[in-house]
């Protein structure tokens, strides 16, 4: 029986928030991410590494069994998809917003289509449509405040925490799109051929 346990997880707000909870389940990694360029950071169970890896990467890696478990945002697991992948808790951790911003909200009453920069793509097209307000989506992958101030788009699409950011580039959260927090996820495979070793790490959070 294999009890190795294989974590995605990737660096910066949600591995700080997910250590004291790995703390809870008696995981700490032996290298810390930040500093270290090791790509799998081992722990002091030594049945339990971690895979550091993007944010976005984490659904993939989840999906196709490289890893057994990983911590994403709702944002990441909605724009992958989810195919394959359930959701074992709700971490209540790395919360923020998905919101439509921009200058102002009266361009949201236009019958034209608006341009949205965003990276974001299926959940924005999902929003707008629900709406029925034709939209023409421009993919970005980071710095989308940037798109309203040259031009490039009349609104973005992003996750907003403290609003700073926006506020900063002159723009003003316009509309709450939905609430985001990371889970733990876990693909089919090792739910059924692992249950024993993941309930026995991780039942206290279950
Ligand atoms: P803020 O200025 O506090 O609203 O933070 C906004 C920026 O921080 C966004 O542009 C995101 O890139 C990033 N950010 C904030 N919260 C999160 C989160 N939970 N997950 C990923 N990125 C985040």
């Amino acid at each position: 029986m294999d009890h190795s346990l294989i974590i995605a997880i990737s660096k910066g707000r949600i591995f700080q928030e997910t250590l004291p909870i790995l703390e809870r389940a008696n995981i700490q990694p032996t290298e810390d991410p930040e500093k270290s360029r090791l790509l799998i950071i081992p722990t002091n169970q030594k049945n339990i590494k971690l895979l550091i890896v993007r944010a976005t990467d984490v659904p993939t890696y989840v999906q196709h069994g490289a890893a057994d478990l990983g911590i994403a945002g709702y944002d990441v697991v909605q724009e992958h998809g989810g195919l394959g992948i359930y959701q074992l808790t709700d971490l209540q951790i790395a919360k923020c917003r998905l919101m439509v911003a921009g200058f102002d909200k009266s361009i949201l009453k236009s019958k034209d289509k608006l341009k949205i920069a965003t990276k974001y793509v299926n959940q924005t097209l999902e929003y707008f449509q629900s709406k029925n307000q034709l939209v023409e989506i421009i993919k970005l992958y980071g710095s989308m405040e940037l798109a309203p101030l040259i031009g490039l788009a009349d609104l973005i699409v992003d996750v907003v925490d403290t609003g700073k950011t926006l506020s900063a580039n002159g723009l003003k959260p316009l509309e709450h799109i939905c609430d985001i927090s990371s889970s733990l996820i876990v693909n089919r495979a090792s739910l059924k051929l692992k249950h024993k070793i993941i309930k026995q790490t991780f039942g206290a959070l279950l």
